[in-house]
């Protein structure tokens, strides 16, 4: 029988190899930043164009590297990192692969200028698909800078399963955030088309997380600080109440790297036990070190996720820190006291020596008391009829032109008119609306139908010719990140549409100098906190619409919460408008809005 097993050629084992290493311009941004930083480098700077499709090019002012070691790098398993297996137990650098530039080199052009101290003359190199085009010594600065051009040029499957240059750029920037904040004392700048967005110097962590999230930061930080034997723990948590929805802000860095764990992130949470209002995910910024010996990254490519030697240690460790900060901080529980079991760590574990710290409780504390800028206690308060055809405000004029479509089949449900007159309907736990219908009882989730109601006032509002605006007397001041920004520009045509009219940009922020009408000037921060953070989670597609997602933020921060007394006016306002909606049925975010009890249930309960 004739022998089939060949070895690969070299450039198809690096193509092979880049699969796992570059699965997007991110990745390349990654590995091209952890090389600057292995070599010692103190001022990295990245320049991007259209999302690294184009170009990613990083310039260092690290160590260089020599005639023979440029030439070098680019060969599969060449590192200058670990020389035996050994030093795998004991890793000081990102790198240790030698595997990041030969696959990059395999799928892109690669141009390459590095130079050392001791060299007088620098080298300059260029690859096209693992093919040597050109060698030549020039004149360079010390460091290195490694421009990758038309990344995946010769595998049209990978190119083409690209994402927007939007949802690129967006990646590029998470993977940069992850390295600047593992770095404080590195300078970093990047652009992208030219642009500056990040300029960031030498600083200690908290300068970091600040200038790489905004100055709103600053307020939000818990600091933690623990230090054992074992491990030791420093940075930040964020405080309950300014926690998100969506994730982004959830770091761990492990001696430096950041990497990703569901198991640390649930000691985390867990430790939050009772503070978090349902469903929000709090910031942390975390900066554990352990020793090089009781981890083990090389368990995945790209090194993201690492195993460590006595993972319930680490968790029970971690949760008390936390849990600790918090503590200390007079944190006090937002609405369930009770601790939930199920938080606490999934193995035993003997660290009986950690004294979890006394939470204090403060039983008068409602979340949503803290919303002033929504007084719902005068029957009158504008911001509740806002975005409805109200006569009695006279605000509202341009929108009493919008006739709602009344639904005459949902309207039919009220034994007549009975929602009309008073004394119909009753709140329960000042939660939940109950009226009486034909044929039985109606329950109403008060939030959800106000939620309903606004937005659907809101979105004729901004599906109109003009929007209906209210100038301001002095221009609301925004601080805003430069990535904020940038989500921000790319959007601000949609934005005008919806009445938020920009006057000024400036490298802190922005001015607004008009929003629309019903909206209040308290609420429009966290409305752009919001739609900023909407827009990085939920990429946008064609179907997509800005007015859409405007309106159901601004219905949710305008809607009255749960947990707040209503008149019975105000119960008969809500539920009035509701059936005028085009869909009573669910809310924005899709959610029930309301449940029937019929009588039939209610006798077959008294049999
Ligand atoms: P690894 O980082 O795993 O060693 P790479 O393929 O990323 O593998 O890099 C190969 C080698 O090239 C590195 O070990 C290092 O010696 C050298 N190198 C890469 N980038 C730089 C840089 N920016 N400055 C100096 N040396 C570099
Ligand atoms: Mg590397």
């Amino acid at each position: 029988m004739t022998n089939v097993i060949k070895l690969l050629p070299d450039h198809v084992a690096n193509q092979i190899a880049a699969g796992e290493v570059v699965q997007r311009p991110s990745s390349v941004v990654k590995e091209l930043l952890e090389n600057s930083i292995d070599a010692n480098s103190t001022d990295i700077k990245l320049f991007i164009k259209n999302s690294g499709k184009t170009l990613i090019q990083v310039v260092d002012n690290g160590k260089g590297m020599s005639f023979k070691d440029a030439r070098m790098c680019f060969e599969r398993h060449a590192t200058s990192k670990i020389s035996s297996a050994k030093d795998l137990f004991s890793l000081n650098t990102k790198g240790f692969r030698g595997e990041a530039l030969s696959s990059i080199a395999a799928i892109s052009h690669v141009e390459l200028k590095t130079k050392t101290k001791l060299d007088k003359l620098g080298s300059l190199i260029k690859i096209e698909g693992s093919e040597i085009k050109l060698e030549d010594s020039i004149s360079v600065s010390d460091g290195t800078s490694l421009a990758v051009k038309n990344l995946f040029f010769n595998i049209p499957a990978r190119r083409n399963f690209l994402k927007s240059d939007t949802v690129e750029l967006r990646h590029i920037i998470d993977e940069f955030h992850r390295v600047v904040l593992a770095h404080p004392k590195i300078n970093f700048s990047m652009f992208h088309n030219g642009n500056d967005i990040f300029d960031l110097r030498s600083e200690n962590f908290r300068q970091r997380i600040i200038h790489v999230f905004g100055n709103r930061m600053n307020e939000k930080l818990v600091p933690v600080d623990e230090n054992t034997e074992l491990l030791k723990i420093s940075g930040f948590v964020g405080k309950p109440e300014f926690a998100k929805k969506s994730r982004g802000e959830q770091f761990f860095f492990v001696n430096q790297r950041f990497i990703k764990s569901s198991y640390l992130n649930h000691a985390v949470i867990s430790a939050f036990d009772g503070l978090l209002a349902p469903k929000k995910i709090p910031s942390y910024f975390l900066n554990l070190s352990v020793d090089p010996n009781s981890i083990d990254i090389n368990i995945h490519p790209t090194k993201t996720e690492i195993k460590f030697d006595d993972e319930p240690t680490l968790y029970a460790l971690l949760r008390a820190a936390v849990k600790h900060s918090l503590g200390q901080f007079n944190i006090a529980p937002v609405l369930d006291f009770e601790r939930n079991s199920s938080f606490d760590t999934p193995y035993s574990s003997n660290i009986n020596s950690f004294v979890t710290p006394k939470i204090e409780v403060d039983p008068e504390f409602n979340p949503f008391n803290k919303n002033e800028s929504y007084n719902f206690s005068s029957t009158h308060s504008d911001d509740f009829y806002i975005g409805i055809n109200s006569k009695s405000n006279n605000k509202l004029e341009p929108l009493s032109e919008i006739e709602f479509e009344s639904n005459s089949i949902q309207s039919s449900i009220f034994d007549n008119d009975e929602i009309k007159n008073s004394n119909n309907t009753f709140q329960l736990l000042n939660k939940y609306i109950l009226c009486k219908i034909k044929s039985g009882l109606m329950v109403v989730d008060q939030n959800r139908a106000h939620q309903r109601v606004l937005y659907e006032g809101f979105l004729k509002q901004f599906t109109l010719e003009t929007p209906t605006i209210q100038n301001l007397l002095f221009p609301l001041n925004l601080n805003l990140t430069s990535d904020e920004l940038k989500i921000i520009k790319d959007i601000e045509i949609q934005l005008k549409q919806t009445g938020f009219s920009i006057s000024e940009y400036n490298k802190d922020g922005l001015f607004l100098n008009a929003i629309p009408v019903g909206v209040k000037e308290s609420n429009v921060p966290s409305i752009f906190e919001e739609l900023i953070s909407d827009i990085k989670s939920e990429v946008p597609n064609i179907n997509f619409s800005y007015s859409d997602l405007m309106a159901k933020l601004i219905a949710k921060s305008l809607a009255t919460q749960n947990g707040k007394k209503l008149t019975t006016v105000e119960q008969e306002f809500i539920v009035n408008s509701l059936f005028a909606c085009k869909e009573p049925n669910l809310s924005p975010s899709n959610k029930r809005i309301f449940i029937t009890i019929e009588i039939s249930d209610l006798d077959s309960k008294f049999n």
